[in-house]
């Protein structure tokens, strides 16, 4: 039992969530490690989503609201973390979710469905009934999405991504809307937006925003969006950090 008096409560609560997971068949072994990455640069932004991190999260919010066919690509520890909120949002949006995995088996793909079909998402695609297509410059079980998902969407959301298939999917011509901790890696780095903030708290923020703006006019959207440079966005986050050291 964790005692929520910890000062690390929260820190240890998500581990104990990730190595559930890990156990239940949802997360690869370097899931894990990913994990330990993440919380690293955590500790250096000081575990709080900063108002850079909002003004992105804003930012994405009107993306959504204004593709035609956004996806929400989701892995093993995104599910682990976040699957109740990436049920809220797909169902808010009325956009599917993808199973899109690194290291990609039928079973953990089976048991992410089902961790989806139990909260009621209706859209679910990337599972082993789907069509699929490679992603051009990747090969391996990372490389196939689906037909009827990302190969079609205009945006796709890609929490926690590797830096390989951030970088295809841009070159696919994608909006890409990544969230890392690490706003040096190369998913951050080759993104159209990249919300530098953990995902536990991203996506609640980001579902708070689509409700905020989803009554917007269009060309009010449009005009956030254009305001928005994600060069200046990373240059904000490395900053943060370095002040931190400071
Ligand atoms: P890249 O492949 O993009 O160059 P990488 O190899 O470091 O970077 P991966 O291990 O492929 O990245 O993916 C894990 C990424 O997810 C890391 O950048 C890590 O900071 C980030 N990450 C891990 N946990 C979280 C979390 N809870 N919220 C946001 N980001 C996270
Ligand atoms: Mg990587």
């Amino acid at each position: 039992m964790l005692n929520k008096d910890h000062p690390r409560y929260e820190s240890l609560l998500y581990r104990q969530k990730i190595v559930e997971a890990h156990k239940n068949g949802i997360l690869a072994d370097s899931g894990l490690i990913a994990h330990g990455r993440g919380e690293s640069y955590d500790y250096l932004i000081g575990e709080y989503t900063t108002d850079n991190a909002k003004n992105t999260i804003n930012v994405s919010a009107c993306y959504f609201l204004t593709r035609k066919n956004p996806v929400l690509s989701v892995n093993g520890n995104t599910t682990a973390l976040v699957a109740e909120d990436i049920a809220q949002l797909s169902k808010l949006l009325d956009i599917p979710v993808e199973i899109n995995l690194y290291y990609r088996t039928d079973e953990r793909v089976r048991r992410i469905e089902e961790v989806y079909k139990a909260l009621g998402v209706e859209q679910i695609l990337g599972t082993n009934d789907d069509e699929f297509i490679d992603t051009p410059e990747l090969n391996g079980p990372r490389s196939p999405v689906s037909i009827d998902g990302i190969s079609k969407s205009d945006l796709v959301f890609i929490p926690l991504e590797d830096g390989d298939r951030a970088e295809a999917l841009t070159k696919l011509g994608k909006t890409t809307i990544s969230v890392d901790l690490n706003p040096l890696s190369r998913t951050a780095v080759t993104s159209t937006v990249t919300i530098v903030d953990n995902i536990v708290r991203a996506v609640p923020e980001l579902i708070e925003s689509v409700k905020h703006y989803q009554d917007y006019d269009r060309k009010e959207l449009q005009k956030i969006i254009d305001g928005f440079s994600n060069k200046t966005n990373l240059d904000n986050s490395i900053k943060h950090i370095i002040r931190n050291f400071e």
